[in-house]
């Protein structure tokens, strides 16, 4: 290993999230001084993991295998999809353990200044995916009979093949920030007509806070949303 060996590694290891060029001579210093027990282990880790995930066919979910697990699991309700910018959105989500539908990761937000448009997203993939659920029930979708009505879709997939059937709810769950409500929105109005009910996550104050701690757009919107006590 040379200097410019040790000095690429801590350029690549700064492009990290979370890790700027100080932490990254840190961690590249913990590895060069622990080559068997962490440096060597980790090339193998990260080489397996280019190697052998991929990106899910069906939700866009990062797996070993494609259609990923969750989508393969019969246990999973498919009558629910919830619509997540990036798949660390969907870890989030399953580590709450609060959901056990299936997924659709659009890979971001809709935004004028970056340049990214609808082709960019997968946003086509999800409509196809409410659409084609109906496929042998022609003149359902659009039917208002249809819209919320829980349990009816969902045909218990089989092992191996990816979980089919309408869904009957497809959950927002992207960030409030203007782009993600503007993606939000726009998502909303594509699947209108579909006969899918379209749900967004509630805002509001969160467990244990205190109102002098939010902040005025949180404090705003959980006002909005208010409900009987
Ligand atoms: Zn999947």
């Amino acid at each position: 290993m040379t200097a410019g060996d040790i000095e690429r590694l801590i350029q690549l290891l700064a492009r990290l999230p979370g890790l700027g060029p100080r932490s990254a001579r840190r961690a590249a210093l913990k590895m060069i001084q622990k080559p068997e027990t962490l440096m060597l282990p980790l090339a193998t880790a990260i080489q397996r993991a280019a190697e052998n995930i991929r990106a899910c066919s069906v939700c866009g979910n990062l797996d070993v295998s494609d259609p990923c697990a969750i989508c393969r699991d019969p246990g999973r309700d498919a009558g629910a999809i919830c619509v997540v910018e990036e798949v660390g959105d969907l870890w989030a989500i399953e580590r709450s353990g609060a959901f056990k539908g299936l997924y659709h990761v659009v890979g971001g937000t809709l935004s004028a200044l970056d340049g990214r448009g609808p082709a960019q997203l997968n946003i086509a993939g999800l409509i196809e995916r409410v659409q084609s659920g109906a496929a042998g029930t022609p003149g359902a979708a659009g039917t208002p009979g249809t819209i919320g009505t829980p349990g009816t879709a969902g045909t218990p997939g089989t092992a191996g093949t990816p979980r089919t059937g309408k869904p009957s709810e497809v959950i927002l769950a992207l960030s409030t920030t203007v782009d993600g409500q503007t993606t939000a929105h726009y998502i909303a109005e594509r699947l209108a007509g579909t006969g899918v009910a379209v749900t967004r996550l509630a805002q509001g104050v969160p467990m244990g806070g205190e109102l002098d701690y939010l902040d005025d757009g949180t404090l705003s919107t959980a006002l909005k949303a208010r409900r009987p006590a």
